[in-house]
Formats: C-alpha cells, sequence, structure tokens
C-alpha cells in the first residue's frame, strides 16, 4: 500500500474523483489527551468536518432535524451537511463544548439555515424530553431524529470498569435515543425519518472497550426492532455504522493513548482512519427521501471492514 503522509491535503469538493485510499492523509496523530467530553478544537491535527468540501444540493430541503453531539465529529458533520441541503437543525451537545458548538452553529448560519442550541446532559430524562420540546419549538416541527452522541472510555480489564462507568455508557448511548425517540414521536409525521449510531464494534467488539461495544450492538438491535415497528406509520428508522474515525472522542479516553500514532491505518484495509466528513453522507442518504425503500438498515462506513 503507498504510504500517505500529513502534508496531504484533503478535497475542497465531495464530488471531487479519486483514490479513496488516498482522498485524505493517513493522519498519524501525536499521543494527546484532554478530560470528557473534550474539545475538538484543540485537537491536533483537527478533524475534517467537510467545511470546505460539502457541498448540498437540496435534499434536505425544508426538513427540520434534531441531531445530539452535534458539536464535534461525526455529529457536526452531519449538522453542517444537513444545513447544506437545506434543513434546520437542532443542535444537542453539553454546555462544556460551546466553542465547538459555536463553530458549527456558524456554519449552518452560513448555509442559510435555522440553528437552535440546546446544550444539556442526555443522561437526564428530564433534559431530553425539553430538548425535543425545545426543537420542536425551535424549528416549528420535527422530522428527522439523528442520534450521535456517544461515550466510549477504554479499560483494559473488565475489572477496571467500574458500574459508575457502564452505566454513563448505557444512559449516554442507548437510553438517550430511547428517551428521545418516544419524546418525539408523536411529533412525526410520515415522511419523518430516525437515523441512530451504531459502529463497528457492535459486530467486532474491541476487548478493551466492552461496554461501549455492547451498547452498540443494543442500538443495531433496538434500531431494527423499532423500524418494523413504525413503518407502517411511513417512519424509517435505519442505522449508520461508522469505523475508526478521527475525531475527540479517541483524545478523551475513547481508546488506549499510546495506540493514536496508529489509529486507524492498520485496521483498516483503506490503511487510514476515516475523517467525519466521510461520514456525515451516509446519514444524509437514510434522512433523505431518496432512501424511501429502506428502512431497518444498518449503513457501513468503515473503509472496507467485512460486517455481518
Ligand atoms: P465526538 O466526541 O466528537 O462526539 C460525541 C458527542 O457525544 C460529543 O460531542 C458530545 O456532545 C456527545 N455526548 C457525550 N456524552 C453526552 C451527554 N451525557 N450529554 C450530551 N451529549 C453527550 O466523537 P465522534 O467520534 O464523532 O462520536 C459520534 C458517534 O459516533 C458516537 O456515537 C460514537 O460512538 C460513534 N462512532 C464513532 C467512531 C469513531 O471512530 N470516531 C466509530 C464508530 C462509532
Ligand atoms: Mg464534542
Amino acid at each position: 500500500m503507498a504510504h500517505h503522509d500529513e502534508s496531504e491535503k484533503a478535497p475542497t469538493d465531495q464530488y471531487e474523483f479519486g483514490d479513496p485510499t488516498t482522498r485524505y492523509p493517513n493522519i498519524h496523530p501525536e499521543v494527546q489527551q484532554q478530560p470528557e467530553p473534550g474539545l475538538q478544537s484543540l485537537m491536533t491535527p483537527t478533524p475534517d468536518l467537510g467545511e470546505t468540501s460539502y457541498r448540498g444540493t437540496g435534499r434536505l430541503a425544508g426538513r427540520k432535524a434534531l441531531i445530539t453531539g452535534a458539536d464535534s465529529g461525526i455529529g457536526a458533520a452531519v449538522a453542517i451537511a444537513f444545513a447544506r441541503e437545506g434543513a434546520d437543525v437542532t443542535l444537542s451537545y453539553l454546555p462544556e463544548e460551546e466553542p465547538d458548538a459555536r463553530h458549527v452553529i456558524e456554519q449552518i448560519e452560513a448555509a442559510g439555515r435555522r440553528a437552535v442550541a440546546v446544550p444539556g446532559d442526555l443522561m437526564d430524562p428530564e433534559h431530553c424530553r425539553s430538548l425535543v420540546q425545545q426543537a420542536v419549538d425551535g424549528m416549528g416541527g420535527l422530522d428527522a431524529i439523528v442520534n450521535v452522541a456517544g461515550k466510549q472510555v477504554w479499560q483494559k480489564s473488565i475489572l477496571d470498569i467500574t458500574d459508575e462507568q457502564f452505566d454513563q455508557t448505557f444512559k449516554t448511548n442507548v437510553y438517550a435515543p430511547f428517551w428521545i425517540i418516544k419524546a418525539a414521536l408523536p411529533h412525526l409525521k410520515p415522511g419523518s425519518t430516525i437515523v441512530n449510531t451504531a459502529s463497528l464494534e457492535a459486530y467486532v467488539p474491541a476487548p478493551d472497550r466492552l461496554d461501549y461495544a455492547t451498547t452498540k450492538g443494543a442500538i443495531n438491535n433496538f434500531s431494527k426492532g423499532l423500524a418494523q415497528q413504525l413503518v407502517s406509520q411511513g417512519i424509517r428508522v435505519n442505522v449508520v455504522a461508522p469505523g475508526p474515525t478521527w475525531s475527540v472522542l479517541q483524545v478523551t479516553g475513547g481508546v488506549d493513548p499510546e495506540t493514536l500514532p496508529e489509529f486507524g491505518s492498520s485496521e483498516s484495509p483503506m490503511g487510514r482512519a476515516g475523517q467525519p466528513a466521510e461520514i456525515a453522507p451516509a446519514y444524509v442518504f437514510l434522512t433523505s427521501a431518496e432512501s424511501s425503500f429502506v428502512a431497518g438498515d444498518t449503513l457501513n462506513v468503515n473503509g472496507g471492514m467485512v460486517t455481518p
């Protein structure tokens, strides 16, 4: 495989034709660490959210989307893509992530769309319900739910996973989407969509991410069952399962810091980690009416790793 170095430039247009293995640089991040949830703006290198490359073509014109984890990483790239496709966006994130959120809000507003900022803790069911209400009030309706927020903390042994960590990982990754979808359902008319976020870990659990990988299996299963329940109401539920993607999750205890210099490059057949900008189009597809016959599916965006 060809060697790519960090001086290579990312594309300036998402439709640029070229070799996917060299489309983005094969990064070798230095060992770096921040307390959770971290700020993506302090990372080296900074993840690519598609700021300079995502070109919208009206695929989500007039849609009203609630996106969790919308301040950074995959959720932020989804928020920017959605706005450029013509959607208004309600952004959920933690209060300490305000600086990252401001960057995304600027991008949404520059696209001429409405951004409704709702900072708060998704581990609190009351906040999840209030988030949905603020989305409905702020955007004048709601027809797309995108659950991207997630917690991932690596631990070598099951003996190192505290009950508190196990509980918080499940609250963030599994309970919050449950609370949000329950509160949102009465507002969703036929044509509305729900997209949840699993992971390659749902099928290939890393031994040092037991609790996290278990939640991702649960999200896949929950989504497929719910899809069958809601399809007759004209509401489609689908899942995106990313593979190794460069984001602040990785440098806030998500993976063993010593492994950061090789992040993604040994695991993926592409020989490199993905960028959030490469994951976002999957969410656009599953939210747009062009995927009208797709329900209960998981779209794997992982650089070519084989999944069941
Ligand atoms: P990220 O850190 O940029 O995004 C995660 C977001 O979750 C944070 O920005 C934060 O706003 C939100 N969050 C966490 N706890 C919260 C809480 N208690 N209340 C409110 N918000 C909370 O990292 P990312 O990699 O973009 O992660 C996005 C999603 O993608 C996650 O669900 C993650 O599991 C999934 N994923 C990531 C990868 C990867 O390699 N990065 C791979 C597979 C799946
Ligand atoms: Mg963040």
